[in-house]
């Protein structure tokens, strides 16, 4: 295998930031005395699982560069937040001080590079999700010259298997260009390969889209699933979980249609997710069946929108996007 000691390393490194996550989550997020509209937890977290990560990868690859969504502004200007993310992290990673939890978030301000490799972070990737106590996504990618070769999908609110019996939450996905796509319980247990669904009957498939309408177009998506013949409610789930439903069949397609002109597409909300659906037997495209560009910089500045399917229904869904026509309202 190409890419062992990468893929083992970005595991490691998603299950120590994952379990931050969760812990954050589970006593911050639902406690009492958190207002409805406090983002400190998740900005928190964001920071606390970014200072985990990129430690773990500077120290494994120094001269790889880390596009990481986090920054130290908000770290730098704020002395409370900066001494509540480092006794955070120094909880899950004792031998980390202050300066190096500083030293750790910054390593995440690297460049994108057309040519090379570089590494893609998205430290809480569904950031509403994590907020209502719902799904989230801490999501690592390896590009190299423009293409994903590595990506690791950590879930702590997702099942790590649909048809079993009850299994703890928690599934993390990676996958390996060449390599197929796995699945294991997050912390423990053994990896399954997993498959896109293959049922060849479009009525009887599920979609999934965001929970934030301002995110994507669900009224064309409505309109798109209408022409298909689906007849299944859509499914809505927060962050790089929908790569993940898909990439195991939960759902056959994902759409993400432009909800505002003008948006440009992270790199990090997409390069984990797209290995894991096409290592999976999956096909991902934008809106007019271009592959992702992953060479414009820190956006998807080439393309509009993302469609991922089970690869079955790739074209059958494009053309219904031509149909109902990609470009936003608003
Ligand atoms: P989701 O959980 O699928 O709704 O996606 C969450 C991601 O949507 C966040 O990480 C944001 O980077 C991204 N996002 C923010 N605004 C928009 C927008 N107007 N269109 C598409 N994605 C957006
Ligand atoms: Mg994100």
């Amino acid at each position: 295998m190409n890419w062992k000691r990468e893929t083992e390393v970005a595991l490691a490194a998603v299950t120590k930031a994952a379990a931050l996550c969760s812990d954050v989550q589970s006593t911050l997020v639902s406690s009492d005395s958190i207002e409805k509209n406090d983002r400190s937890p998740v900005t928190i977290a964001d920071l606390g699982s970014q200072a985990l990560i990129c430690a773990i990868l500077k120290g494994a690859f120094p001269e790889d560069p880390i596009v990481g969504e986090e920054d130290t502004d908000q770290l730098r200007a704020n002395d409370a937040l900066r001494a509540k993310v480092s006794a955070l992290v120094s909880k899950h990673e004792p031998a980390m001080d202050e300066p190096a939890m500083m030293r750790a978030v910054e390593a995440g301000g690297g460049s994108a590079k057309r040519d090379g490799r570089f590494w893609t972070l998205d430290p809480i990737d569904g950031t509403k999700g994590f907020l209502r106590g719902d799904q989230y996504a801490i999501a690592l990618a390896l590009i190299e010259n423009g293409e994903v070769v590595v990506g690791v999908l950590g879930c702590p609110n997702l099942a790590a298997q649909t048809n079993g019996a009850a299994v703890p939450l928690g599934a993390l996905f990676d996958a390996a260009r060449g390599e197929g796509t796995r699945v294991r319980p997050i912390g423990a247990g053994d990896a399954r390969v997993v498959a896109v669904d293959s049922d060849e009957d479009i009525r009887k498939a599920r979609f999934c889209e965001s929970v934030e309408s301002a995110h994507a177009a669900h009224g064309k998506h409505a309109a798109i699933s209408k022409i298909l013949g689906i007849e299944a409610e859509p499914f809505r789930i927060d962050s790089q979980c929908k790569y993940a439903s898909v990439s195991r069949g939960d759902a056959a397609i994902y759409l993400r249609l432009p909800s505002r002109k003008g948006y440009q597409e992270k790199i990090w909300d997409h390069a984990a997710g797209v290995i894991v659906v096409e290592e999976a037997g999956g096909r991902v495209s934008d809106v007019n069946g271009k592959p992702l560009d992953f060479r414009a910089g820190e956006t998807l500045a080439n393309n509009t929108g993302v469609i991922v399917t089970n690869g079955l229904f790739h074209d059958r869904v494009l053309e219904a996007v031509r149909e109902v026509g990609a470009a936003p309202d608003a």
